[in-house]
């Protein structure tokens, strides 16, 4: 993984010359103020836990697997947000942890976590590294130290049960090696989100995520059925059946928690079986209403396709669903339904029929390919954007069908008043009988100090997102960019029971101080 930016650096990308002419021309984009850091001249703290701390930490999980080198210590410094990048570009390397630990079970995890809160060393549980809300940034204020507890040596599959269909994993396990340790089974889990190629499942629970065929496989949360939580105060082992009575649902609880409550070390998830037939194909509607309407009957009336997604007349244009492409878009709104399974052809129809009733024109099977190839691709082309000059960033939120209209105008509106003239696109990707979110990218040029721009932007947005109705986040979370406007969804009632619920599980509140959990 790149240090200071997305993915494999072997697939970096270069801006093809439309973008670079349509950045120029159309939004004023200049080369950066400033040139980029090194890695090695990234400005870390000094390690402020004392050598004492170092070797209890040894102790517990041995010395090889406690570290503080200058590289390890960037390589998990906050996440992948575009002001994340945008900071360790800019040398800024502030939040990086003391040191790195990498526990190599339940038990491990569960010592540690005693140890730290004896010692009021924060911990900042640590999958994919590929947070986008902050949150992997720990407030270190009041405690001796910060350490990064990376997960990476728990990636196993533990266990398969085909008669029930699910699957037990270690959460340390990265999205394509459950893919392809459930391949030889024969199953899938289906979950294909945009940072498929890093994230991990206990990031992908602990952040509530949501993947590109979610209508179809259903959002992270609907997998888990089962899970183990290691706290400071012992270990909650949830889920002994798929739905129960048997009071609240704890696993809603831990779903979500972001490393606040406690360490997921454990998962019991729902599996499919893997497609035997794929079919992705493209629809144009004249408009973003018209397009709207016609994902909303499929989301009612069916049937869903597996993944569903609409652009709006901007993203269509620039073509960002197809990011192979980009620059090459067309008019109108792009409809991609991708269906997976069995009884493709007949399923695939039924879709149709309801598309065409309702004013798609079918484009065939090129659009939804070019998307399917170029799925993982945006986040390198982020790169090369930053490079640039350009700031672009993603948000996103989720709303009731009545209220998305007005949704969609709010955050646009908050993008324009905050930005000047930025790119603005949008698309809906995950949809609901109810309800569906919108995911929008922005494309601005970068300032002299594009980490506050941006910041200033992002602040209107969390505004407008409260007053008009819908919820600060559909998939990313919470972490500490939208703390506070998590806080006003939920009320001063609902932020004090979060708040007892962290005293009850974490009481010296060690565990990534400063994310989710409002202040008092
Ligand atoms: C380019 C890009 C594209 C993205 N696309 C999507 C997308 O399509 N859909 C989507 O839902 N998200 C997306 N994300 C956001 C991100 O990938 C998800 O939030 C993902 O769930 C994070 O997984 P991770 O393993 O990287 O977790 P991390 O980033 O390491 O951690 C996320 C949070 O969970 C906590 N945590 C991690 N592991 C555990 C654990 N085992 N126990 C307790 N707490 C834990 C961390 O402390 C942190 O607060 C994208 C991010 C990027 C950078």
């Amino acid at each position: 993984m790149s240090w200071c930016g997305w993915g494999d650096p072997a697939k970096a990308r270069e801006l093809p010359e439309q973008v670079r002419g349509l950045l120029r021309d159309l939004l004023g984009v200049r080369a950066p103020h400033a040139p980029a850091a090194t890695l090695e001249s990234v400005r870390l703290p000094p390690v402020a836990l004392t050598p004492a701390h170092l070797a209890a930490l040894a102790g517990v999980v041995g010395a090889e697997h406690v570290r503080t080198g200058h590289e390890e210590r960037v390589r998990h410094t906050r996440g992948k947000s575009t002001p994340d990048l945008l900071r360790l570009r800019a040398g800024d390397g502030s939040d990086a942890p003391d040191a790195v630990v990498l526990p190599g079970s339940h038990e491990e995890v569960a010592e540690l976590l005693a140890l730290c809160s004896r010692e009021r060393v924060a911990v900042v549980p640590f999958g994919g590294g590929t947070s986008v809300v902050g949150g992997l940034a720990a407030a270190r204020a009041g405690f001796a130290g910060v350490v990064a507890l990376d997960l990476a040596r728990l990636d196993r599959l533990r266990s398969v049960d085909a008669e029930s269909m699910t699957a037990g994993f270690e959460p340390g396990v990265r999205a394509p090696d459950a893919e392809r340790l459930l391949a030889a089974h024969g199953l899938t889990l289906g979950h294909f989100p945009q940072s498929f190629e890093y994230a991990t499942l206990g990031g992908f629970a602990a952040a509530r995520s949501s993947g590109q065929a979610s209508a179809g496989y259903g959002r992270f949360d609907d997998m888990v059925v089962g899970l183990t939580l290691a706290t400071p105060s012992g270990t909650l082992d949830l889920g002994r059946a798929p739905k129960s009575a048997a009071g609240p649902d704890l696993r809603q609880l831990v779903l979500g928690s972001e490393g606040a409550f406690g360490v997921i070390t454990a998962l019991r998830l729902r599996v499919r079986r893997a497609p035997a037939e794929r079919a992705y194909e493209g629809w144009r509607f004249p408009s973003w209403r018209a397009g709207s309407a016609a994902v909303r009957a499929l989301a009612q009336e069916g049937p869903v396709p597996t993944v569903l997604r609409l652009s709006d007349e901007t993203e269509t244009m620039i073509g960002l669903a197809e990011p192979d492409a980009i620059g090459a878009g067309g008019s109108g709104c792009l409809l991609v339904a991708g269906h997976e399974g069995a009884s493709v052809a007949a399923r695939r129809a039924a879709a149709g029929a309801v598309l065409a009733r309702l004013g798609g024109e079918p484009l065939g099977e090129g659009p939804g390919r070019a998307w399917e190839h170029g799925r993982f691709s945006a986040p390198y082309l982020r790169d090369a954007l930053l490079a640039a000059g350009a700031t672009v960033e993603t948000l996103e939120t989720a709303g009731f069908w009545a209220n998305l209209p007005r949704l969609y105008d709010a955050v646009r509106l908050a993008l324009l008043g905050a930005l000047g003239s930025p790119l603005v696109m949008c698309h809906i990707s995950h949809v609901y009988e109810t309800g569906a979110s919108l995911y929008f990218t922005v494309v601005t040029p970068q300032n002299e100090d594009p980490v506050a721009q941006w910041e200033r932007a992002k602040a209107e947005v969390n505004a407008a997102v409260v007053a008009a109705g819908g919820t600060i986040s559909h998939h990313h979370g919470v972490g500490r960019d939208h703390r506070a406007a998590y806080a006003a969804e939920i009320g001063p009632l609902g932020a004090g029971v979060l708040r007892a619920v962290k005293a009850r599980l974490d009481p010296a509140g060690i565990l990534n101080p400063g994310v989710l959990v409002p202040e008092d």
